[in-house]
């Protein structure tokens, strides 16, 4: 059978359509919702006609969109982004000027989910503030969660660094748990690393980014960095051992234009 036109055979997707709160929200597919028998109610089971207990064939849909629904929960995207998908990343400004870096936004989107492949290579996205690296990096773990059903994480690197700094204070829940957090974090799926760069300060703060950048390059996982800062300051880190295994790792995407953030102002 061929697969749904309107999910793809992902058997979810986002409703972009408010009701009630801020955003849309994830939903099963017509193409789920058309056989359903259970009235969408958990545990997802119906009675036939001979009156046995069936699993309903939304079951696996159903749970898969509640299991994601949580993985969208604790990804740790900023608010502004968290329901951000391809088509959000405009071609034009709001004042009709394109976006040069748009098309090419999208096909990096494309080229994350519009295969069976698990993503092999990661992304350095640089630019000057306001260019649209958040959002992309977003957008892009966004798709991710959504098409392939594997947990994403968005870093902020100054909340991490504190998160770490805890673990050697005798008070703190976190205490001695130091490499348990960074071995979690290497190991998730899809990984972005926002605004990269900006802890230029301390020998311990570099060695802990080199530690993170070098378990995901260990296993090769799919790892999105933004950063504003010259490429030639990212050099400087930790002698040159840091962006050499970022190059490694990543594809490196240079962000121009315009101001971005404007392109989030709801249309008027
Ligand atoms: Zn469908
Ligand atoms: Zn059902």
């Amino acid at each position: 059978m061929a697969p749904c036109l309107k999910c793809g055979g992902g058997e979810m997707y986002y409703d972009p359509r408010v009701e009630a709160g801020h955003h849309g929200q994830l939903r099963v597919c017509s193409c789920i919702e058309e056989q359903c028998r259970c009235g969408g109610r958990p545990p997802y089971y119906f009675w036939d006609e001979e009156a046995r207990n069936q699993r309903c064939p939304c079951w696996s849909a159903r749970r898969r969109l509640t299991e994601v629904g949580r993985m969208f929960k604790e990804a740790d995207i900023p608010e502004r982004y968290r329901w951000k998908f391809r088509e959000d990343f405009h071609s034009t400004t709001p004042d009709g000027a394109p976006v040069r870096i748009a098309q090419d936004a999208r096909l990096y989107v494309s080229t994350l989910i519009d295969t069976d492949k698990e993503p092999e290579r990661g992304f350095l996205l640089h630019g000057r503030p306001g260019t649209g690296k958040t959002l992309l990096s977003c957008i892009m773990l966004n798709e991710l969660m959504l098409n392939r059903f594997r947990p994403g994480r968005f870093l902020n690197l100054s909340k991490y660094l504190q998160q770490l700094r805890d673990t050697y204070s005798e008070d703190s829940d976190n205490y001695g748990r130091t490499w348990r957090i960074i071995e979690a974090l290497g190991k998730i799926p899809y990984l972005v690393i926002d605004d990269f760069g900006v802890q230029r300060g301390t020998e311990w703060a570099k060695e802990v980014l080199y530690d993170l950048v070098d378990t995901r390059y260990a296993d090769k996982r799919f790892t999105v960095i933004t950063t504003n800062q010259p490429l030639s300051e990212l050099q400087q880190l930790s002698q040159g051992r840091i962006y050499s295994r970022l190059l490694e790792m990543c594809k490196l995407v240079e962000m121009e234009g315009e101001d971005f953030r404007q392109h989030l102002q709801p249309k008027v």
